[in-house]
């Protein structure tokens, strides 16, 4: 077999690894990007973020019409479900989207080669894929393999009726009963789709609050708003056990009665991709967590070989991964390249949204930072009551010597789009005073987070 070479083989066309890949095309670097799936876009684009999200569009407007919309004088018929349709739209978005990142490496005349890449010696990739083995050479090797669903003792996966959020996003029916295995991002965002739905759904979290890592005052708001649609939630619950009974699922909970229903979602967290890589033919061995050490410079412990994304420590996050995409191929090619990760923002694409940036109020009193605080209600601001959409508020943690912008936190309506102006502040190295006296249209949302940072200074104008 013959050996193909290039600057850069990137494994893995996930966020991570496909941005890391245009990036170097534009650099100038002759690029390839092994992927295992047919299509582009890694978990993100075929089975996370986007068909996820074209669901809760979906589900919220149908819990819309049949539940808010007299609220605005818009009467509707007998409102009614079209799953199947809602499951295809959700099917093309992906397709328009997978498709694209293929168009984007045709633009960049990146190289994609279908099939599973392993490392196999320094500067060398083999390929096993549909179309046979290929082997490639490259003087850099990006590892960007994203990250699995985390399993759990005692839960075996059906692929069916006990599943992952793969099944979750395309359930064929809307089930009587859920059953949610974890009270982070993946179990509100998909309880949330089938609760609209109509399904009854339970959500188990082993901790005693939902969004762990969240700022704990707006995770208290999410849990209020969250029953208020009706999902239940048992907290401090350990889940010992799952398993397929009749036409359903029974789930055991240490200390209580076992829980009959028809599905169950276990969203417990993820574990990074890093199982039969050929780390160790290059002498990389991951942390007892299965992540992979990296250095300032995402260079591994291997001469050449660099990781992004999910494989290494930090949050799961698409847009984190491409950040690190970037910078790790501009340090390669130039030197220089870098990410802040104090200005990564997470977004729970539930409805209210909760969004953060920065540090929270607990990070802040346990490193006894000292801090002001100014928060602002939703129901205060013109545009959210236009919308009738006033459950929310914003939330900014500066530091009282300094003024500067530590940490901001929203939960409401469209926060995962406010949040971006605070990332931005925060990256800026900005004040609350900054953000206070930006001029912020009339009327937005986005006069929620003016009046938060005048709320810091301690002088808001409308409340
Ligand atoms: P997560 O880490 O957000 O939440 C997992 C939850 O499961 C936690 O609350 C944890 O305490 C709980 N848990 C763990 N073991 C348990 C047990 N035995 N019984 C009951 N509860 C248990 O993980 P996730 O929701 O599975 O999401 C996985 C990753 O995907 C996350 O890292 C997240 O960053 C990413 N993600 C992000 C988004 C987004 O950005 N909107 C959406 C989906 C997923």
């Amino acid at each position: 077999m013959a050996a193909e070479s290039f600057d850069l083989v990137v494994i893995g066309a996930g966020p991570g690894g496909y941005v890391a890949a245009i990036r170097a095309a534009q650099l100038g670097l002759r690029t390839a990007c092994v992927e295992l799936e047919e299509k582009l876009g890694g978990t993100c684009l075929r089975i996370g973020c986007i068909p996820s999200k074209a669901l809760l569009e979906s589900s919220e407007r149908f819990a819309e019409a049949r539940d808010h919309l007299s609220h605005h004088g818009v009467k509707v018929g007998q409102v009614e479900l079209d799953l199947p349709a809602m499951l295809k739209r959700k099917d093309k978005v992906v397709h328009a989207l997978t498709s694209g990142v293929a168009s984007l490496f045709k633009k960049h005349h990146i190289t994609r080669v279908h099939g599973r890449g392993r490392l196999a010696g320094p500067g060398k990739v083999l390929v096993e894929g549909p179309d046979g083995a290929r082997e490639l050479r490259a003087k850099h090797v990006i590892v960007a393999t994203g990250s699995v669903p985390a399993s759990l003792r005692g839960v075996t996966l059906d692929g069916d009726r006990i599943g992952t959020s793969t099944e979750a996003l395309a359930y064929p029916e809307v089930p009587g009963h859920l059953v949610v295995i974890g009270a982070g991002y993946i179990g509100l965002e998909m309880g949330s789709v089938w609760r609209r739905l109509g399904a009854k759904v339970t959500v188990l979290e082993y901790l005693d609050r939902i969004l762990p890592g969240m700022d704990g005052e707006l995770a208290g708001l999410a849990h209020k708003a969250f029953k208020k649609q009706g999902l239940e939630f048992r907290l401090g619950a350990r889940v010992t056990g799952a398993k397929p009974e009749g036409g359903g699922c029974l789930v055991q909970v240490e200390g209580q009665e076992p829980i009959a229903c028809d599905r169950v979602l276990v969203s417990v967290g993820r574990r990074p991709a890093t199982d039969d890589l050929g780390l160790d033919t290059v002498g990389i061995a991951p942390d007892p967590r299965g992540r992979i050490p990296v250095d300032e410079a995402w260079r591994t412990t291997a001469e050449g070989v660099y990781a992004i994304g999910d494989v290494i420590a930090g949050p799961m996050l698409a847009h984190k991964a491409m950040e690190e995409g970037v910078a790790c191929v501009e340090r390669i090619v130039t030197g220089y390249g870098h990410v802040n990760y104090q200005a990564i923002p997470g977004i729970v694409y539930t409805h209210p949204e909760v969004a953060s940036v920065g540090e929270t109020e607990e990070e802040l009193q346990e490193d006894g930072v000292p801090y002001k605080k100014g928060v602002y209600p939703y129901i205060a601001n013109g545009r959210a009551r236009a919308l009738d959409d006033t459950d929310g508020m914003v939330k900014l943690l500066a530091h009282a010597e300094t003024d500067r912008l530590l940490g901001a936190h929203i939960i409401g309506a469209r926060a995962g789009d406010l949040i971006a102006e605070l990332a931005v502040a925060i990256e800026f190295g900005a004040s609350a005073e900054d953000v206070a006296r930006a001029c912020h249209a009339h009327p937005t949302l986005a006069e929620t987070v003016k009046e938060a940072a005048l709320a810091v200074l301690g002088r808001p104008l409308h409340i």
